[in-house]
């Protein structure tokens, strides 16, 4: 039986940010249902018990997650959501004392990235008090996102941008030095009691308009993740928004058929062979990631 690490849950399609380097879905917009939910959780609970509630979409945005998050604890998983942050105002009752909810992850990088973002500060200072309070009062982890690095992080802009968040992370966690003197490259650095910035290049969607990527590869796809998208699309990874490599719908076949369908079959066999057998993957980043041979 395999193990899938992590598994990917898309609870809506819809986001309240268009961020620029966020491709808009063209998928139908939609909120998963409670017990479509618990379906889902039925069925991959042989192959993990952990989940991830993000592919496309704001999840804080599903009106019943709170419902979803009792689900996932009398089911046994442990959650892990990932968030702009821009609505923890009215979720945070919904989210804190939550026994289910292991991480939260905030995309900081959302701000710059939302043409009709405002009030910097007042947006990282609500993250961040919701980050002290749910990591030291309920022991939720929580990793804040700058991932908005250019490949060398020279120009002048992304530096004076950057900045700016750090300087407010330095204040409010009375750090006695500057972020970027401590800063390795995809390695989070603790800022306080279960509290992590982690810091990378601005994330790119493979897209099957983009160029290929010639030669052999490895993806860890289908061997420690796979993902659902919220109309029930099995897709092998948290980056096919769009449901691309659809290898069936979780609603209409058990996940086990799904796993060992032909289109999932062939996907997996070609990365034990270092063989890229998708389009979508001869044509993502990620998948460099991981060398190429
Ligand atoms: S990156 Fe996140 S916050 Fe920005 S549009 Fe996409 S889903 Fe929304
Ligand atoms: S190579 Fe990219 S698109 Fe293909 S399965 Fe891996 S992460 Fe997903």
């Amino acid at each position: 039986m395999r193990a899938l690490k992590k598994f990917y849950i898309e609870i809506t399609s819809v986001c309240n940010l268009a961020c620029s380097f966020c491709p808009e879905t063209k998928r139908q917009a939609q909120f998963l249902q409670p017990e479509r939910f618990s379906h889902i959780l039925d069925e991959i609970k042989p192959y993990t018990d952990s989940i991830y509630l993000h592919v496309k979409g704001e999840p804080l945005l599903h009106p019943k997650i709170d419902q979803l998050l009792d689900i996932s604890q009398q089911k046994g998983f442990k959650v892990n959501i990932t968030s702009n942050g821009t609505l923890l105002h009215k979720n945070r009752h919904k989210l804190l004392g939550k026994p289910a909810l292991r991480q939260m992850n905030f995309s900081l990088h959302s701000f710059d990235g939302h043409a009709g973002s405002t009030d910097k500060e007042g947006y990282v200072t609500g993250v961040l008090a919701f980050a002290k309070e749910a990591a030291q009062e309920h022991g939720v982890l929580i990793s804040l996102r700058l991932w908005n690095l250019t490949e060398d992080n020279a120009t002048n802009v992304q530096r004076r941008r950057n900045r700016e968040v750090l300087s407010i992370l330095e204040r409010e966690f009375g750090l006695d030095y500057k972020i970027e003197e401590r800063f390795e490259r995809g390695k989070g650095l603790k800022l306080a009691e279960r509290i992590y910035l982690n810091q990378d290049h601005e994330f790119r969607w493979p897209k099957l308009t983009e160029r290929e990527y010639e030669g052999k590869g490895f993806c860890h796809a289908l061997r420690n993740q796979a993902g659902v998208l919220v109309d029930g699309t099995v897709v092998p990874c948290c980056l096919d928004g769009e449901g691309v490599i659809n290898l069936g719908n979780i609603h209409d076949k058990p996940f086990g058929e799904i796993l060992e369908g032909e289109r999932a079959r062939r996907l997996y066999d070609g990365f034990s062979r270092r063989e890229v057998v998708e389009e979508l993957c001869r044509k993502c980043g990620y998948r460099q990631r991981f060398g190429t041979s």
